[in-house]
């Protein structure tokens, strides 16, 4: 007869670093990793095939590397089990199991955190939920932090986090003498456009991530995306090479040209590290220690290294924050009461505005687009056209391979579609045709013209720019920061105003309501 049981450790899809606080103190005599695939995963929202590939070939790898250390795992495959849901799946098994406790590292999204909680009510078996030791502000110094505040802004929290860290920081002061190389990032490539790139290293899929890429291609035939061009790290090992390959190849540029886009060029100098990081293949502190050596060395300039550092150590630290703080209320938030369908074409590509077809058809292909793109472009557009933010949510957790809630969530309803009112954004991200025109070569070839708002070639984003302002003039005319664009909107004449609301009108018609 085998000893009971003492810990079932969950290992969750995006807990797959090899430090995993819930493997802390295992004892394979007595304990067991608990792993599963599960359709709901895949199938709550229409996920993209390389966000579902992604996960299951990082967490066979994940598994076979515990089992190769003597680590009993205990692995439900996709379709091998009856279980659709993780908390079905993982009820069966505490039955069957009967351990004494049930430990897992907090889990990223606030749906998976209640149905674990609900597992061990049901079962009595107590769960034992562990301070996840991956991110550099764990939740209860970010409420600490952030209780009382009148609002949570980035720049705020971003250079407490420095300042508590220590990171680019010489004493008290931020290293080079400011917090925000800001005016030296941000460039557009120019007419000459951005020139010879380097190309990312990729990684070919090996047997069993080969394996993986067949059976998501059976199991989820209808699903939306392309697995040709799978070429994701789906292990620690090939998330370093990543990481190394970025801050010797791409990094010196990074921040200058971390907001311009190109047609054809999804990468640029993008690190493409964020679906490592959200399964946990590779730590925050791994990635910024890498960068601050480049810095070090004189490979890459305070600029660069800043503006990269602001993303992982500002930015995902603060939305991972935010998203405890306020789910599950963020859900529900639609303040700007927008009421449309999104687009079908957000899910085809196929659209006759160039900027668009461009963003989405990569995403289709690639399960990436960089963070302009997102908000930029297609975050843009569905918020000037005023599609319901839940639809809009829905969409980017599914399509991007680095897709999880916590960091998805506050990125789509917050800074891109201001459905919270402004509890992470402080006015809403909106421009005309003219940003994109700025910072891309996408109007090149579109049938459009981003200075026309009214007319045949006039282009929807030009038009419902407008729109947006004059639909919200009540809200945001007075606002500190908002305010110049709103006055712009004054200047308008009411014959142009007329127009413009009758061409934007007809924008939004035909994509109809969207479904509450
Ligand atoms: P880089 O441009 O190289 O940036 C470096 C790293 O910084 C990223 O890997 C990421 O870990 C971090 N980072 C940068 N910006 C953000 C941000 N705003 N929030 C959180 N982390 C950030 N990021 C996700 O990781 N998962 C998501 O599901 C996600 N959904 C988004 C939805 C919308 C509407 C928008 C506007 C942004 C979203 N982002 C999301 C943030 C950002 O777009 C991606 O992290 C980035 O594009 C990933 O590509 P990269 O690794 O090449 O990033
Ligand atoms: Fe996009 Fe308008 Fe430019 Fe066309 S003209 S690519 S629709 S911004």
């Amino acid at each position: 007869m085998s000893p009971p049981l003492r810990h079932l450790v969950l290992a969750l899809g995006d807990q797959l670093d090899p430090d995993n606080v819930a493997l802390g103190g295992i004892d394979p005599r007595q304990d067991r990793v608990w792993m599963a695939e599960v359709r709901e995963e895949a199938t709550h929202v229409w996920s993209h095939k390389a966000r579902i590939a992604l996960f299951l070939a990082a967490m066979r790898h994940f598994r076979d590397h515990l089992r190769a250390q003597g680590i009993p795992v205990e692995y439900r495959q996709l379709g091998t089990h009856p279980h659709e849901s993780l908390a079905t799946a993982l009820a069966a098994d505490v039955r069957r199991l009967a351990p004494a406790r049930l430990v897992v590292a907090e889990p990223g999204d606030w749906r998976v955190r209640e149905a674990l909680g609900a597992v061990s009510r049901e079962t009595g078996v107590p769960l034992e939920v562990r301070q996840d030791a991956h991110f550099l502000c764990p939740t209860a110094d970010f409420n600490a932090w952030s209780a009382g505040r009148r609002s949570i802004r980035l720049e705020h929290f971003y250079r407490w986090l420095r300042a508590r860290t220590g990171i680019l920081m010489d004493g008290d002061a931020p290293r080079g003498g400011r917090w925000n190389f800001d005016a030296d990032n941000r460039a557009a490539f120019g007419r000459a456009g951005p020139g010879l790139l380097p190309a990312p290293r990729g990684f070919a899929p090996d047997a069993l991530t080969r394996a993986v890429l067949a059976e998501v291609e059976v199991h989820y035939p209808d699903h939306p995306g392309s697995l040709a061009r799978f070429d994701w790290p789906v292990t620690p090992a090939d998330a370093k090479q990543a990481l190394a390959d970025f801050i010797a190849h791409r990094l010196p540029q990074f921040g200058r040209y971390q907001d311009a886009m190109w047609a054809g060029e999804p990468w640029l100098y993008h690190s493409r590290l964020s679906a490592a990081l959200n399964l946990k293949l590779i730590s925050p502190r791994q990635v910024i220690e890498a960068s601050l050596s480049a810095l070090d060395d004189g490979h890459a300039p305070l600029a660069a290294v800043e503006g990269f550092v602001r993303q992982i150590l500002g930015w995902r630290e603060l939305v991972r924050g935010l998203y405890w703080r306020h789910m599950p209320g963020w859900l529900a938030q639609n303040a700007l009461d927008a009421d449309r369908a999104l687009p079908d074409f957000y899910w085809t590509g196929e659209t006759d505005l160039a900027c668009l077809r461009e963003a989405i058809g990569q995403t289709l292909a690639l399960g990436y687009a960089h963070h302009i793109q997102r908000l930029m472009v297609t975050g843009l557009y569905a918020l000037l056209l005023g599609v319901r933010p839940q639809a809009v949510h829905a969409w980017y957790l599914a399509v991007y391979v680095d897709a999880v809630e916590w960091a998805e969530l506050p990125n789509t309803l917050g800074m891109s579609q201001y459905a919270d009112g402004g509890w992470l954004a402080s006015k809403p991200y909106v421009a005309s045709g003219r940003y994109i025109q700025r910072m891309s070569d996408y109007c090149k070839g579109c049938r459009y013209d981003p200075a026309h708002a009214v007319g045949e070639r006039a282009c929807p984003f030009t038009t419902l720019y407008w729109d947006f302002l004059d639909r919200h003039r009540d809200r945001f005319a007075e606002h500190p920061r908002a305010g110049l664009q709103w006055r712009n909107l004054a200047r308008l004449d009411d014959a142009t105003l007329m127009r413009i609301r009758a061409q934007a009108a007809g924008l939004r018609d035909a994509v109809g309501e969207g479904p509450r």
